[in-house]
């Protein structure tokens, strides 16, 4: 995510537009915050596991 975001702003207003890869790349690593339970869901299973929450 750090890294397709350091891209799109290097890109300026290209790496905001679908017409560019770098666009895409963005919307692609969000969705691993996202899918099969995001971050915070995550942590907190992780938490539990670890008998901490
Ligand atoms: C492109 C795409 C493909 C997908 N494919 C699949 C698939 O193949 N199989 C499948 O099973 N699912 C799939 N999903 C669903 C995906 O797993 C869920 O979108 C994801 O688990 C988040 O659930 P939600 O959308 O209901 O968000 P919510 O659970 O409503 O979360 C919204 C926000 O609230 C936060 N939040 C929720 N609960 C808590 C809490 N207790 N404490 C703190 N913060 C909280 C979340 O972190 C998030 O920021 C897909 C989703 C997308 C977008």
């Amino acid at each position: 995510m750090d890294n397709a975001r350091y891209a799109t702003q290097v890109h300026g207003g290209y790496g905001f537009m679908n017409e560019f890869p770098v666009g895409r790349f963005y919307r692609d690593a969000k969705i691993l915050e996202i899918g099969e339970g995001t971050s915070e869901v995550q942590r907190m299973l992780i938490a539990r596991d670890l008998g901490l929450g």
